[in-house]
């Protein structure tokens, strides 16, 4: 059933699969950005970490233990950017002890995804303005700029530390994150110090079994180039699959007032990210899982951590908040 976003169900072809946009319609570019002033400190190290993922295709650069850490890795540094950047620090939909939440964060710096500040800030501008021409990244103006154009192009709207100031104001209060905002090449240092770390692990390891040097530059190599470049590649695409494919291809539950789709693919690729109507539709809660079958691995994790109590303040669902709310009002009548 689909339903309106106050909840309120009307009458439509339950599950229908939904192009929304109108291919032929076009939103003009969000003001603030200039199309003529290349981001750099962006474009660079995509252009760069594209490339050198073509080494990918050379056999000698090939290990089966750097193809697993790559499949796990996407899963373990994907999960910086979608627990911990989306749900805990934009959403505020779980809390986690600080020194927790600062290991997710650097988690996710391995994945070279913005600073926290600048993340918060422009996906809370997303969510006040989706689809809309300030909208940092619809894909109503371009496929390709919502997939990747937006992060290349400088952007005056999410740029800045006076925007992130007015949209994320409360990561900026913790002086690790202020640090990373001031200072956008520290993230690029913690990416570099990983990856030489992953290359410096396999170099030891592979030597101390191959017995030479050579074979621990193979090995190192492998590592650095599938357990990170490759990685970091596959972890971006997934990630702006959300943002480019969950705004044109899917259905609806709810009756948004944007172009928020659930995609049950980007939902397997991104462990429940891209049941993104339901979240646009109630995007304080912790899960996304409406429906028995659409799964939330992510929510999962959130309870498990739960469970060995390293998260508190788990939000429910928005029926449950309602159900609660009421239940108070009821209790403290007279
Ligand atoms: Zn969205
Ligand atoms: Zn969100």
């Amino acid at each position: 059933m689909i339903q309106q976003s106050d909840g309120v169900p009307h009458d439509a072809t339950p599950m229908e699969d939904v192009r929304l946009s109108d291919p032929g319609a076009r939103l003009p570019l969000p003001d603030t950005v200039e199309l003529g002033r290349i981001n750099w400190v962006y474009a660079v190290p995509i252009a760069t970490i594209h490339l050198l993922a073509l080494a990918a295709v050379v056999p000698w650069l090939f290990s089966w233990t750097g193809l697993i850490l790559m499949i796990v890795g996407v899963h373990v540094f994907g999960q910086g950017i979608n627990i911990c950047y989306h749900r805990q620090l934009t959403h505020r939909s779980f809390q986690t002890p600080r020194w927790l939440e600062h290991a997710f964060v650097l988690i996710a710096l391995c994945c070279l995804q913005d600073t926290p500040a600048r993340w918060v800030a422009t996906h809370r501008y997303h969510h006040q303005a989706s689809d809309e021409q300030p909208d940092p990244h619809s894909p109503l103006v371009h496929f390709l700029w919502a997939h990747v154009g937006w992060l290349v192009a400088h952007n005056a709207g999410t740029q800045s530390i006076a925007a992130y100031q007015k949209y994320a104001k409360d990561i900026l209060n913790d002086p690790f994150y202020m640090r990373l905002a001031k200072n956008p090449y520290l993230a690029l240092y913690i990416y570099a110090a990983h990856a030489a770390l992953f290359f410096l692990a396999g170099f030891a390891l592979g030597w101390a079994t191959g017995g030479s040097a050579a074979a621990g530059l193979q090995f190192g190599l492998s590592l650095l180039v599938w357990g990170v470049i490759v990685r970091t590649v596959v972890v971006w695409h997934i990630t702006w699959s959300v943002n480019s494919l969950t705004h044109l291809f899917g259905y609806r539950n709810y009756d948004t007032d944007e172009n928020s789709t659930n995609n049950w693919f980007v939902a397997l690729l991104t462990v429940g990210e891209g049941w993104h109507n339901n979240h646009h539709h109630d995007a304080a809660s912790a899960s996304n899982q409406h429906r028995w079958w659409e799964f939330d691995i992510s929510y999962y994790e959130i309870k498990v951590l739960g469970w060995l109590g390293l998260a508190r303040n788990i939000v429910p669902p928005r029926a449950k908040r309602m159900a609660a709310a009421q239940a108070r009002r009821a209790a403290a009548a007279p």
